[in-house]
């Protein structure tokens, strides 16, 4: 596996240290990610592959990718597909463990029949609605079943008829012979199988029923003998169930370990709200890079390494958190800051006219490509006389604390000379067109002989050399940390600005041959990647990954004052 060990250890791997020692499922270390295929990734889900491929990693054990397909009507084998792509572009292997809980339904049905042989299982007949009714609720016991009683032949016919797809959709059920009057209320009775007549994307129309989630997803631990099952805290409730159903039929029985879900503050992280989203247009597609989604990340510009690093820097504990944006936001900078080139690119020009400088002359400036990296080299990027810099780079009424460029002032462009604003030009409606400056031949390179010093620093293109491209800035998802603290349905909190899209930016030349997927520090604006789907060679479009302003690091700051 390509990704380093972590030196993180967490509540998790002590239990897995201490089960060592006592030699617990016979030394064995043996996880699994277990996606139900109904929707693409997100970031919570990393937090789990990380999670499951990295303990594997670590204790020299095993992981397996098992596809949760017990429910045919939501799955989708385009889910599949990119749920493996993801995994992979993470950065682990399942290697050839790649299982599927519809591997298992023969199995299943057969522990089904072992049940209701043994007395624990019943067919029932009641419609939802009545299970519904006779559940009762979290003060009140439930009621019995009028089937509850049927005999053991009658039930292995009903069952046997359900199967053979005898029956409509809805009007009977297997369920686990329980206690109606449970205080848990999972274990009141739970549904085993539903009928269901659709054709599954693997078994076709081989099943007319379908296993429910709580006694599949037990099973399907046991039979591949997963050691530990680390599952999310909501099915903290599940286990007593699950207990049941693996006692019941004296199986293989996996340890079940639950942790806190990675909540993430400004998006949604629900398959179902994604999903909504996608539907319904409010994004371009589950890639858009706005959205949490790995291959959402990945357009954005995100590296497999930083999302690994975000998962072991959130660390694991019981109780759910929102973890602030700006972290994931923090370790993507921190991992570019490392590797991105450092290029020039306007984002909105504002031209600028050197009167002084020779009219037909081109020099070529040496730029450093990596700060961090001094193995990156240099490049040369051209100058000449007519440049673009950034519209707000200019002032015309400059406040007192404002050191960029206004009438009368002095500043650097960066890798080239002192640079003078003379005066600027304005159209009728009195933006401005172009600035008139001077230049100090003097002061190539960017520092002056006689000492004297500029207090801003501005970045450039040469507009005859520079090329055109369609520039996307992303900001939150949501207008609001968290919708649910101020009960609000999240589609009213969808911020109205988490686009914006800059379709004429002048970039240096040397960009013209990026490739889709290659990322960039932009200076002074952010790190930038080309979009791996709509950048075309003679049309390049960038998604802004994220902006070069810390506020993890600010916010941390301020915190140890
Ligand atoms: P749903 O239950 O709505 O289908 P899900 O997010 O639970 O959605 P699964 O496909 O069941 O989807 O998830 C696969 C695995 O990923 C599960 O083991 C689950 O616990 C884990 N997982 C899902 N979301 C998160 C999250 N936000 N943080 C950590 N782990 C998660
Ligand atoms: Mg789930």
């Amino acid at each position: 596996m390509e990704s380093k060990k972590t030196e993180t250890t967490n509540f998790i791997r002590n239990i897995i240290d201490e089960g060592l020692k006592t030699n617990k499922h016979e030394g064995r270390v043996h996880t699994r990610f277990p996606p139900e295929p109904n929707g693409y990734l997100h970031i919570g889900h990393a937090k789990s592959i990380c999670l499951n491929f990295g303990i594997a990693r670590d204790y020299n054990g095993l992981c397996n990718l098992r596809f949760d397909d017990t429910n045919p009507i939501k799955e989708d084998p385009e889910f599949v597909q990119s749920i493996q792509n993801d995994i992979k572009w993470l950065g682990f292997d399942w290697e050839d463990r790649l299982y599927h809980a519809s591997d298992y339904f023969d199995q299943m049905y057969e522990y089904a029949i072992q049940l209701v042989k043994e007395g624990k299982a019943y067919v029932c007949s009641l419609s939802e609605k009545e299970i519904r009714e006779y559940r009762g609720t979290v003060k009140e016991p439930g009621k019995e079943s009028l089937y509850r009683n049927r005999s053991i032949e009658e039930n292995l016919d009903l069952l046997e008829r359900m199967k053979n797809g005898e029956f409509e959709d809805g009007t009977h059920t297997l369920r686990a012979k329980i206690d109606m009057a449970a205080s848990n209320m999972l274990m009141r009775d739970p549904l085993i199988y539903r009928i269901r007549r659709k054709r599954h994307h693997r078994t076709g129309g081989k099943w007319n029923i379908y296993p429910m989630y709580d006694f599949a997803h037990c099973l399907e631990d046991s039979i591949e003998r997963i050691t530990h099952s680390l599952c999310s805290i909501e099915f903290e409730n599940n286990r007593p169930l699950y207990d049941w159903f693996l006692n019941a039929l004296d199986v293989y029985h996996p340890q079940q370990i639950e942790f806190a879900r990675l909540n993430l503050n400004y998006t949604v992280m629900s398959k179902r709200k994604l999903l909504e989203l996608v539907n319904e247009s409010f994004v371009s597609g589950w890639d858009d890079p706005r959205l949490p989604t790995i291959c959402g990340l990945k357009r954005r510009g995100y590296t497999p390494e930083a999302i690994r690093t975000f998962s072991d820097r959130i660390g694991l504990a019981k109780r759910q958190s929102l973890v602030d944006m700006a972290l994931l936001e923090h370790t993507i900078r921190e991992d570019l800051n490392k590797s991105a080139p450092r290029v020039m690119a306007v984002l909105r020009p504002l031209k600028v006219i050197i009167d002084n400088y020779p009219e037909d002359l081109v020099e070529e400036m040496d730029a450093v490509n990596n700060p961090e990296d001094a193995s990156a080299g240099t490049r040369k990027v051209p100058f000449s006389k007519i440049i673009y810099i950034e519209k707000n780079d200019f002032m015309e009424d400059a406040p007192k604390k404002f050191y960029r460029l206004t009438p009368g002032r002095e500043v650097r462009l960066r890798y080239a000379y002192f640079i003078k604003c003379e005066y600027a030009v304005k159209d009728d409606n009195g933006d401005f067109t172009e600035l008139h400056c001077t230049y100090d031949p003097e002061t190539k390179g960017g520092s002056a002989p006689d000492g004297r010093k500029v207090k801003a620093t501005l970045h450039w293109v040469s507009a005859k050399h520079s090329i055109k491209a369609e520039v996307r800035l992303y900001s939150h998802l949501l207008s609001v940390p968290d919708p649910g603290l101020e009960n609000k349905d999240f589609k009213e909190c969808l911020n109205p600005n988490s686009m914006q899209v800059l379709k004429d930016c002048k970039l240096e030349p040397g960009l013209a041959n990026s490739k889709p997927g290659e990322r960039f520090q932009f200076e002074r604006q952010g790190y930038f990647c080309v979009d791996s789907k709509d950048s075309k060679h003679e049309s390049l479009v960038f998604n802004r990954t994220v902006t070069l302003r810390d506020e993890w690091a600010r916010l941390q700051k301020k915190k140890n004052i």
